[in-house]
């Protein structure tokens, strides 16, 4: 059994001990964590078929982006000055565009997205958009882990609703028999309320249980929802999501900005319900509000982080979000280190594993798991000595310091080259898309 023996790091484990170990080592076999060990202890070396010398360097878990829209990489920039938390600020911006997309534009733009965020170091993304099969072929290309959520919008059309729910059962339906174990299929209700009618949150709801997958949808992202269900129903949107049992199926979801306690106590209660935390994608809307992670985490609830698209974002730098996450709980908070480094790194990694129900596999470096890791390179500017290896990360790191990801044991990268993707042909093929995609919108309006 051909074992790489990967030495001499600092390993931030990411495990149930919280341990760290100085100058440590790991290896791996057939794509899993064989064996771990501190500095000092003796790494498997003599049958070892290849080892990497990693001094100067962290090794840590694949960070893991729990929310986002791959081919919404055509929106980079496209938004500025509007909020994308609202209703009106993204039909305007994303919705009325984006119904000139076609299928033919979705591969080229989920596979550069793919692309930029295995170079900043992300092992496992939480997609969710429609043309689901096409952002399927681009995630199983990239070699990345993918849970991709066939994202539904009703706006008021029944009839569309049923349909779109058909073609996400269809979906996930052929991403089971398609039997890859690193991309799965999901069910994605956009929004609850507003544009997901209660009859179809119920449909969906029952459709991810009978098929044993989860939710992912955007919630509590404005006062839109809550004013919504307030009026018909005199309670916030969790409760009444509780309340027609859609927390029974797996829900990730997104943003919450605005929960009240009895929200945090659905999320609390339910069994496998995660917030995913969005910092830039909510700061940058101008929204007061801030998600509750500090009560969150303190009810026992999963929190993970998500860059959302890169129209409310720009960027699929996880190690940004890590540090606008702490910036934001301090300042919610009103006291420094509200959210300790250690707790940022967690929610990107084996927190985000968990709100997939993927803990079991991925999200920490520990025996048995698969071997989905990155090394940073901390030999560079802005990495200079720290006490604290998760500070350093957090606070002075970027993607940029990402020089090694692999995942299932397959180098996805090394040295900082995308191995198996010509990044440039890769690139070449997007702006074409780019190009053709935003002539078609100007043609129309
Ligand atoms: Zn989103």
């Amino acid at each position: 059994m051909p074992v790489t023996v990967l030495r001499d790091a600092d390993i931030f484990t990411a495990d149930a001990e919280h341990r760290v170990l100085a100058g440590g080592w790991l290896a791996i076999a057939n794509g899993r964590i064989v064996d771990i060990g501190p500095a000092g202890t003796a790494p498997p070396g003599a049958g070892s078929d290849s080892v990497v010398d990693l001094s100067g360097h962290a090794l840590l878990p694949g960070l893991v982006n729990a929310h986002t829209h791959s081919p919404m990489i055509l929106f980079r920039g496209r938004a500025e000055g509007h909020s994308l938390l609202t209703m009106d600020g993204w039909w305007r911006a994303i919705r009325k565009p984006e119904l000139h997309l076609i299928a033919a534009d979705i591969h080229p733009a989920a596979a550069l997205s793919y692309a930029e965020m295995a170079r900043c170091g992300t092992t496992l993304v939480a997609d969710q958009y429609f043309f689901a099969d096409e952002i399927y072929a681009a995630a199983h290309a990239s070699g990345l882990r993918a849970v991709i959520a066939y994202g539904i919008v009703e706006l008021g059309d029944e009839a569309r609703g049923k349909r779109e729910l058909a073609t996400a059962v269809d979906f996930v339906e052929h991403a089971a028999r398609a039997g890859n174990d690193k991309v799965r299929g999901w069910i994605g209700p956009h929004a609850p309320f507003v544009d997901n009618s209660e009859s179809l949150l119920r449909a969906e709801a029952s459709a991810a249980n009978a098929h044993g997958v989860g939710l992912h949808l955007h919630m509590a992202v404005g006062p839109e929802d809550n004013e919504h269900t307030l009026a018909s129903r005199g309670v916030t949107a969790a409760v009444a999501l509780d309340r027609i049992g859609f927390f029974a199926a797996r829900v990730l979801a997104a943003h919450c900005l605005d929960l009240a306690a009895a929200d945090i106590a659905v999320f609390a209660n339910a069994k496998h319900a995660a917030v995913v935390h969005c910092p830039t994608a909510g700061l940058r809307s101008g929204r007061p509000a801030i998600t509750p992670v500090v009560d969150l985490l303190a009810a026992g609830v999963t929190v993970a982080l998500g860059t959302d698209n890169a129209a409310a974002n720009t960027s699929y730098d996880l190690f940004t979000e890590m540090k606008a996450a702490g910036l934001a709980a301090s300042h919610r908070e009103g006291r420094a280190g509200a959210l300790p480094a250690g707790t940022l790194l967690r929610m990107a990694t084996i927190d985000g594993a968990r709100a997939l129900g993927l803990d079991l596999e991925t999200g920490s470096l520990e025996i048995g798991k698969a071997a989905d890791l990155i090394a940073v390179d901390c030999r560079g500017p802005g990495y200079s000595a720290a006490p604290d290896l998760a500070t350093l990360l957090v606070y002075s790191g970027s993607g940029h310091g990402v020089r090694h990801v692999l995942v299932a044991g397959d180098w996805i990268v090394k040295d900082n080259q995308l191995m198996g993707t010509d990044l440039h042909r890769l690139s070449d093929a997007y702006q074409r898309t780019y190009r053709h995609f935003w002539d078609r919108v100007e043609a129309a309006t």
